[in-house]
């Protein structure tokens, strides 16, 4: 573990955490851990030497996601808007259930709007007692000045593929390796990607790359049906390889806004058939053939 880290948790140990933190950089799996962690160390019934234990009630509804005093957001869609926040707020400011403290993680800060940000800092300013919040985000810079300088930063540095395979702990490594080759370096990519199990991806990514080379529709519709989320994660690999085979200069840039621009519109909620069926009828008229 890290310095910035260890004195984290040692604060925490103590009472006295910053009330508000700012995770920043590395990757969302890793920072998520960190802030349960802290919520358990803050909030574990074990004598300061033995926390977290990880088997009293509090350390078990904190990992199981069902502790009262602990808030978690992210975004609904692409932002977390005003009315989550607001819904958030007046939880922050019932009593305690039962935990000593009431920590809140809010996921993807950086999506908040600036309406939802604004309301966000009215309670940072004026937080209740033993309250922790804390902030994750991929880039600091995204996170509004006036909240950026009353919090403190902590700074997560992108882990090697080789710690990011022994964090999955006991799993198939060759899958597991072949996961984050397919996210391009991509940790929270690479994880998505092993959750959802590699060989069905390659099998739907494979299949739908011979469909566009042969412009063949019979191919391309035994492709579904596939939910939001299948199709998200698909066309991010599709993007990663895209992307590499256009360093390598046997792909166009075409093929790459293409499969952006519906990435976007999946986000959107347009039905993933429509969405997948739209980009590779473009596929077919930029001339078949992904990339050479
Ligand atoms: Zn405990």
């Amino acid at each position: 573990m890290n310095l910035q880290l260890a004195l984290l948790e040692k604060a925490a140990l103590e009472n006295r955490l910053a009330h508000l933190l700012l995770f920043h950089g590395g990757s969302a799996l890793h920072q998520r851990e960190v802030a349960l962690r802290l919520a358990k160390l803050l909030n574990c019934s074990q004598s300061m030497s033995k926390r977290p234990c990880g088997e009293c009630y509090a350390c078990h509804k904190i990992s199981s996601g069902n502790h009262p005093d602990m808030l978690c957001l992210k975004p609904l869609k692409t932002t977390i808007g005003i009315e989550q926040i607001l819904a958030w707020q007046q939880k922050v400011y019932l009593k305690h259930y039962e935990g000593k403290y009431k920590v809140s993680v809010i996921e993807q800060a950086d999506s908040l709007t600036l309406p939802a940000a604004n309301a966000l800092l009215k309670v940072i300013e004026e937080p209740p007692e033993r309250t922790v919040i804390i902030l994750c985000a991929q880039n600091a810079e995204g996170i509004l000045p006036t909240i950026k300088s009353r919090a403190q930063l902590v700074y997560f540095p992108i882990l090697s593929e080789e710690t990011w395979l022994t964090g999955l702990g006991e799993v198939d490594q060759r899958e597991a390796a072949t996961a984050f080759r397919l996210s391009g370096g991509n940790q929270n990519l690479a994880t998505s990607i092993f959750g959802h199990g590699v060989p069905l991806l390659q099998e739907w990514v494979n299949k739908f790359r011979t469909a566009v080379d042969e412009k063949d529709f019979l191919k391309l519709y035994s492709l579904f049906p596939i939910d939001k989320n299948q199709a998200v994660l698909y066309l991010q690999v599709l993007a990663v390889q895209v992307q590499e085979e256009i360093h390598k200069g046997t792909c166009r840039p075409f093929e790459f806004l293409a499969i952006g621009k519906a990435t976007d519109l999946l986000r959107q909620q347009v039905n993933p058939r429509l969405v997948i069926e739209v980009l590779a009828s473009e596929l077919f008229q930029q001339g078949g053939a992904l990339c050479d």
